[in-house]
């Protein structure tokens, strides 16, 4: 998969500019270098070939660079710009940012709801109709919506605003995707939790005995699995206080410069200054850069709180020290609100912790 992308990409960026568009006309080429330069190291790190995300991030670089560099070597009408190279650069952070949110946890519990999600999304994706159906939900109103968009400009302004038409019609098409994911991914849910199956495996495990506290290995795989893992725990809403003692004032304060510079100033003014593809570049680098981080916020929090699962009620923060906790999973006496627990609370963690840690 991965080296069939890199071949196309290769291949897209030396094909002989046919009709490249003349001095003035707004084409999406810069927003291209960017998805698909990005979209080449994000591929390049699931290979699972590097060990640190960025190695990955680095080779991507390189290839860019050298992509771009060559382009005018090799074939007619295409010339090597610094705004490619750059839109591609940018391309390759903004992946990278999201590369560096990727990784596991040790805690049995967290894990375990950590796998259940992947496992979700790796079924989803094993039926090639899903697939279809999702790059339909994306693809069609993407095209559609940037090419309405353009050609009304284009025939009642005579405006040429690639960037702008695409960036529109994309941000449709990944509302109108995610829409058909939420749709598709909610039988795949029901399944979990009725065939209770390994994560690692897949096989079922219905018929295992699991101890009281909820442990047990796969026959199958050997590998640990917890009790808790088919229901999906609920995690604690934070509070802004706890946002801030993530960061500290100073690195909300940050966060905020740095959104408005990347996402509102750096491209406005580029646009003024007829930069309009690499403003796009920019934008995009701006958002993608802010969602990682976000989603890496979100997930922080999420594990703390699943660590936490068996001493404190996600939801109303009640003492469960002393809750008893059959099975692997208890219920929160104030709110009722299922928690898990796979040691216990007094030490002796250690054994099921080391059972994870050997995979
Ligand atoms: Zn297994
Ligand atoms: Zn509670």
């Amino acid at each position: 998969m991965f080296l069939a992308y890199a071949v196309l990409l290769v291949i897209a960026t030396h094909w002989p500019g046919s009709g490249q568009p003349g001095e003035g006309l707004d084409s999406p080429d810069k927003l291209m270098h960017f998805l698909c330069f990005g979209g080449f190291a994000l591929l390049l790190w699931m290979t699972g070939w590097f060990r640190r995300f960025w190695a990955a991030s680095l080779i991507a670089l390189a290839f860019t660079i050298l992509a771009e560099a060559t382009q005018s070597l090799l074939s007619v009408n295409r010339e090597a710009s610094g705004l490619d190279i750059a839109a591609g650069i940018l391309g390759v952070m903004t992946a990278s940012a999201w590369m560096s949110t990727f990784g596991t946890r040790e805690h049995l519990i967290v894990r375990q709801q950590e796998l259940r999600s992947r496992f979700i999304l790796d079924e989803l994706m094993g039926s090639p109709t899903n697939w279809i159906l999702i790059g339909a939900a994306f693809g069609i109103p993407t095209v559609f919506v940037s090419l309405t968009i353009y050609l009304l400009a284009w025939n009642v302004a005579a405006l040429s605003i690639g960037n702008i038409a695409l960036t529109i019609g994309l941000a449709t098409g990944a509302m109108i995707g995610a829409g058909m994911v939420l749709r598709l991914v909610a039988p795949y849910r029901e399944r979990v939790e009725r065939d209770h199956p390994c994560f690692d495996c897949g096989e079922s495990l219905r018929e295992v005995a699991l101890d009281d506290l909820g442990n047990g290995t796969c026959p199958s795989c050997g590998h640990a699995v917890h009790a808790s893992q088919w229901t999906t725990l609920s995690s604690s809403n934070a509070s802004m206080q706890q946002l801030l003692n993530c960061d500290g004032p100073v690195g909300l304060v940050c966060l905020v410069f740095y959104l408005i510079i990347a996402v509102v100033i750096g491209p406005i003014a580029l646009l003024m200054s007829g930069h309009a593809g690499l403003a796009s570049a920019i934008l995009y680098t701006g958002i993608g850069v802010s969602l990682a981080m976000i989603w890496q916020w979100r997930r922080t929090r999420r594990r703390t709180s699943l660590e936490r699962s068996g001493e404190q009620c996600a939801r109303c923060r009640a003492d469960l020290t002393d809750i008893e906790c059959i099975g692997g999973i208890g219920t929160c006496p104030n709110c009722r609100t299922e928690f898990a627990r796979h040691a216990t609370v007094e030490g002796d963690g250690d054994a099921a912790f080391d059972a994870v840690k050997n995979d």
